[in-house]
């Protein structure tokens, strides 16, 4: 106890003597800090926040630990795995740093059970997210409810660190963002449902480093050891007293069919029995037969050549790949990897510009795609594809969560938002503003708002008793009477169309429109989410109806100028 003690004033002496303030230590032990994501970057972020004094800290994760995970993401062990990241991060942080109050939420940070007056009790929110549609999210509710935020990302060498306060310092919606292509994929987005073709492509080449690679614990799919290729045929070699040792195509036959089975039939269906008592909405999945399996098997060596699938990867407008030709061109490209392997007995590592590599992901990816219905890329495009997925680095991931942390006391020992720096972590070092010197990391100094962003310039804030003020109360006497809109429509983000201005005198087709007359807000279940209103001069909105009982409706535009 009196270590713990120690050590808790050792921090405290510390951050007064670096603030020169007793106010800042002050401010530290009470301010409370939501951090979204427990990740690579979040675990990083949490020990700092801990070590730096920080006692009341919440999570928000809703993914669960991964053998992958365990390589950089230190906070958890192979004990944990399959475990929830957010409880088990805070019961090792509490264990490590005694004095912190953890508190945590297993859940999707967009999810309803977190309301405007949720956030509203942080004094700031760290993002540590993995994934753009969520940090487009907290992004917008920061907004709403007048928080500081610092988002974080890490992609191999690089990090960033953005301290933002919309409506005063450029926000995450500014600046549209290039495609995602380094995003990290959450494991069981990888495992058990895909969303993109790149998401089946990942997969397809953690695939052949199973089979054949140099297997890591960071790969999703590490806990199929026994598939190595190594282990398959020393298998096959202590169960064959009886065979002849110059059966290699029974060998290879065997082998394929065993794999193709285990990683398109059988894994398949366990997803498809997965889905019907989980959240996870899949139509039914397309998976191949083995009837199927076995005709590629004895088709393919005459059907295929290397030369031509190299002069088709070369062609960008090829067709992609139906799934009979990608599961006969699996099998043809996983019997060269096996005879190449016999021959040089020693691992073999993905490389996208060798045709065979490139054919096998192809294929993978595309019987991967298929089966979960979605469009498949052809090799020309995988190359392209593979060629830009890059690994997290937990080096990186380190030096972000501790500049960000800094960051935040920064702000906290009373330097505003906009007069903190955007930090840029780079491999290769850059010129610092008003020095002489490079510095991988260099500070960017913080622009102003986009003068296009809805998030920074046209957000409208309702507060009202949703379980008292109908849906055409807030229209007519909120968007229309308070603020002056019309005419225009209303929409949610999942496309629900609240209420669409009357064109001449059509009546409204939606579905919805006899019920906005008589339910409330609370019956339509409108409140604390975004929602979009255009009018009809083009100009786009957002909107957010936080509930307050026994509130009288009041409609506001937040960044009034
Ligand atoms: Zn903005």
């Amino acid at each position: 106890m009196d270590n713990e003690c120690q050590d808790k004033n050792n921090i405290y002496e510390g951050i007064q003597k670096c603030f020169g303030s007793l106010q800042v230590v002050e401010t530290v032990r009470q301010s409370k800090i939501l951090l979204v994501g427990v990740g690579g970057v979040g675990s990083e972020v949490l020990k700092n926040l801990a070590f730096s004094g920080f006692v009341n800290i919440h999570l928000v994760d809703l993914d669960t630990i991964s053998v992958s995970n365990l390589n950089r993401q230190f906070l958890f062990r192979s004990e944990d795995v399959g475990k929830w990241k957010a409880i088990v991060a805070k019961e090792r942080i509490e264990k490590l740093c005694p004095w912190s109050q953890v508190s945590a939420s297993v859940d999707n940070i967009r999810s309803r059970k977190f309301p405007l007056e949720f956030f509203k009790q942080f004094v700031a929110v760290i993002c540590a997210l993995d994934n753009h549609k969520a940090r487009l999210y907290v992004n917008e509710v920061c907004a709403f409810a007048q928080i500081p935020m610092f988002e974080t990302g890490s992609t191999g060498y690089q990090g960033q660190v953005i301290p933002i306060l919309a409506g005063s310092t450029e926000c995450y919606s500014c600046e549209p963002k290039p495609q995602q292509q380094n995003e990290q994929i959450p494991v069981c987005t990888i495992r058990h449902r895909p969303e993109t073709v790149e998401h089946c492509i990942v997969w397809a080449m953690y695939l052949f480093d199973v089979l054949f690679g140099n297997l890591e614990d960071s790969n999703p799919l590490s806990d199929e050891k026994d598939y190595k290729i190594s282990y398959l045929a020393s298998d096959s070699v202590s169960n064959s007293e009886t065979k002849k040792t110059d059966l290699d195509e029974d060998w290879e036959n065997m082998t394929c069919k065993r794999i193709f089975h285990k990683f398109f039939i059988e894994d398949l269906q366990s997803i498809q029995e997965l889905k019907k008592d989980t959240f996870l909405s899949l139509s039914t999945l397309k998976i191949p037969s083995k009837e199927q399996l076995n005709n590629c098997l004895l088709n393919v060596q005459q059907k295929y050549s290397i030369e031509e699938l190299k002069k088709e990867e070369q062609n960008p407008h090829q067709s992609v790949w139906t799934s009979e030709k990608a599961c006969e061109v699996f099998i043809f490209c996983l019997k060269q990897l096996l005879r190449k392997w016999k021959e040089s007995q020693s691992i073999l590592m993905f490389d996208e510009n060798d045709t065979i590599s490139l054919a096998f992901v192809t294929a993978a990816s595309t019987l991967r795609a298929e089966a979960f219905g979605i469009v498949p890329k052809n090799s020309f495009d995988v190359r392209g594809a593979a060629g830009r997925i890059i690994p997290a680095l937990s080096t990186t991931n380190a030096v972000i969560g501790g500049v960000v942390v800094f960051q935040l006391l920064r702000f906290l020992s009373g330097s505003p938002v906009k007069d903190l720096y955007n930090a840029r972590l780079s491999q290769v070092p850059r010129p610092r503003p008003r020095h002489q010197d490079e510095a991988i990391i260099s500070p960017e100094v913080i622009r102003s708002p986009v003068e296009e962003c809805i998030i920074c310039h046209r957000l409208i804030l309702v507060s009202c008793d949703a379980t008292k003020v109908t849906v055409m109360q807030f229209i007519e006497d909120g968007l229309k009477g308070q603020l002056k809109l019309d005419p225009f429509s209303v929409a949610t983000d999942s496309g629900f169309i609240i209420y669409e201005a009357e064109q001449d005198d059509q009546a409204i087709s939606t579905a919805s429109s006899s019920k906005i007359d008589t339910q409330t807000i609370a019956q339509l279940q409108l409140e604390e989410q975004p929602l979009s209103v255009l009018d009809d001069s083009g100009v786009n909105y957002r909107a957010w109806i936080k509930h307050q009982c026994d509130v009288a409706l009041t409609t506001e535009l937040i960044f009034r100028e």
